[in-house]
């Protein structure tokens, strides 16, 4: 990411993040008000048909205790008092012929022929309310029918809702204001707290910037911003010592690979160079080449040894697992190594279970395993030592164990052992490359087995492979 993109302050996640934010939270304040305003206006709406049903039956009494003619009477004066704009009044017989009505010329909206639908519906209903709006959309009218005196008479009552419009006008005006107030506080409070968890991710941009230019040293430092961002910092910090730690091991390796090669390559170079000079008879010249190509299948072996831990560690080794017989492939492989045993003068034992152990397995690669433990053992144990090699079971698994009585390693060369090229300093001078135990481990890792050594300085060491038995049905 460049520095310039990263200046446009609306490609960043905390603006665009608070975008959708505040049209979110505006949407849901918008549907609050909407839904609130309609319960609102809907229950203003049954007070009124209340109140009109109200003054319908205060006329139906009256219309009982003083008469019609006292009736007809009161529709215009009740009119004329409220105005006669905003209230009218009609009562009608039962075969719906006008008895008496206020003056209905302010009504313009109002259509006789609704009247006369409405007064037909109320015979058939007990009451009907309808809402009549002006044609200018300015006034709005509550109008209800109705029949009364055991459905003698039929009952019109219309009122003007101004009150119920200019309730509903403060309403919008402050529920307007409260969405603005809400909506500042909320997008200036979400943006605070985007930008703090911004902060975080800023962090480790910063880092991984800084890692580019200046190199590995560099780690992300902890913050308060929540613990995902701390996961995320933590995981980067671990991936960074990751890197730094492969780094060093490539440069560790190459180093190493330089150095051991370089050893083989001078060592044929000057038995060619010797082949060379002598002159004496074909038979020296052949001893000679026996010679470089011994060298060369011996570099050629630790090239392809490299090589197959590497892909191994990779993953991109696939091996083929059948099933072996531990007990009888070990014996085989310690019966290999007993010449090399009786001519050191070192007693080599073997212990085998008496029942067959299966597991899952490559052989030529469960074979070299054996034969790089035995032979560490061997090479390790002066005159005298012994070693003993074993194939047995426990409840979890199947095991190989090579103990020997030799050299042992001490606490701080034991955890380096399995390293690619390490080879404990006292050890230098026995043949050897640094890199059988680092083959048997990755062959072993990948096979999802382990390996375990036990290790003591002049005492001796115990290399134990465990094959978990539960993987091999
Ligand atoms: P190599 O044997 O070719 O040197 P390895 O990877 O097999 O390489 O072993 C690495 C080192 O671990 C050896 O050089 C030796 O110092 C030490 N080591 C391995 N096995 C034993 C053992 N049985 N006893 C003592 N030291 C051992």
């Amino acid at each position: 990411m460049s520095l310039k993109k990263k200046s446009n302050i609306f490609r960043t996640v905390a603006v665009r993040l608070t975008i959708w934010y505040a049209a979110f939270f505006m949407l849901s304040l918008i549907a609050i008000f909407v839904v609130s305003k309609s319960i609102l206006s809907s229950n203003l709406t049954e007070i009124i048909d209340q109140n009109l049903f109200l003054e319908t039956q205060e006329f139906d009494k009256d219309l009982q205790e003083e008469g019609l003619d006292r009736i007809k009477e009161s529709i215009y004066s009740d009119a004329e008092e409220q105005g006669l704009g905003r209230a009218f009044y009609r009562l009608l017989s039962s075969n719906l012929e006008e008895i008496s009505s206020s003056d209905l010329s302010k009504w313009k909206y109002l259509k006789k022929q609704n009247l006369r639908e409405w007064a037909k519906l109320s015979t058939m209903q007990n009451a009907v309310y309808r809402t009549i709006v002006s044609s200018d959309n300015q006034s709005k009218a509550r109008v209800i029918s109705r029949t009364i005196s055991n459905g003698k008479y039929v009952l019109q009552i219309g009122k003007i809702v101004i009150e119920n419009k200019t309730l509903l006008d403060r309403y919008n005006k402050i529920f307007g204001g409260v969405i603005i107030m809400m909506l500042l506080c909320g997008v200036t409070l979400g943006w605070l707290a985007i930008k703090k968890t911004m902060e975080g991710v800023k962090r480790i941009t910063v880092t991984a910037l800084r890692i580019g230019r200046d190199g590995f040293d560099h780690r992300v430092q902890a913050g308060n911003e929540g613990e995902e961002i701390d996961c995320l910092a933590e995981a980067f910090n671990n991936m960074l010592d990751r890197i730094e730690g492969l780094m060093q091991e490539i440069r560790d390796v190459t180093n190493n690979v330089a150095h051991d090669l370089r050893t083989p390559i001078t060592r044929i170079r000057g038995h060619a160079e010797t082949t060379l000079q002598n002159k004496e008879s074909l038979q020296s010249y052949r001893e000679g080449y026996e010679i470089i190509v011994e060298e060369c299948d011996r570099l050629v072996h630790l090239i392809n040894t490299i090589l197959e831990i590497s892909e191994t560690d990779a993953g991109l080794k696939k091996f083929n697992k059948t099933k072996i017989e531990l007990v009888d492939l070990v014996k085989r492989g310690f019966e290999l190594f007993l010449p090399v045993a009786e001519d050191k003068g070192i007693q080599l034992t073997f212990k085998g279970l008496a029942d067959p152990i299966y597991v899952l397995g490559d052989v030529p690669r469960l074979q070299r395993i054996v034969s790089n433990l035995l032979d560490n053992a061997l090479k390790f144990t002066k005159k005298n030592g012994s070693v003993l090699v074993e194939a047995r079971k426990t409840e979890e698994n199947a095991e190989i164990s090579v103990q020997d009585t030799g050299t042992g390693i001490d606490s701080v060369n034991l955890t380096r052992i399995f390293e690619k090229f390490y080879r404990v300093e006292s050890s230098r001078s026995t043949p050897g490359s640094g890199l059988g135990l680092s083959w048997v481990k990755s062959i072993v890792t990948s096979m999802g087995w382990s390996i375990d050594v036990h290790s003591s300085p002049h005492k001796g060491s115990t290399f134990v492979i465990k094959i978990p038995l539960k993987t091999q049905s």
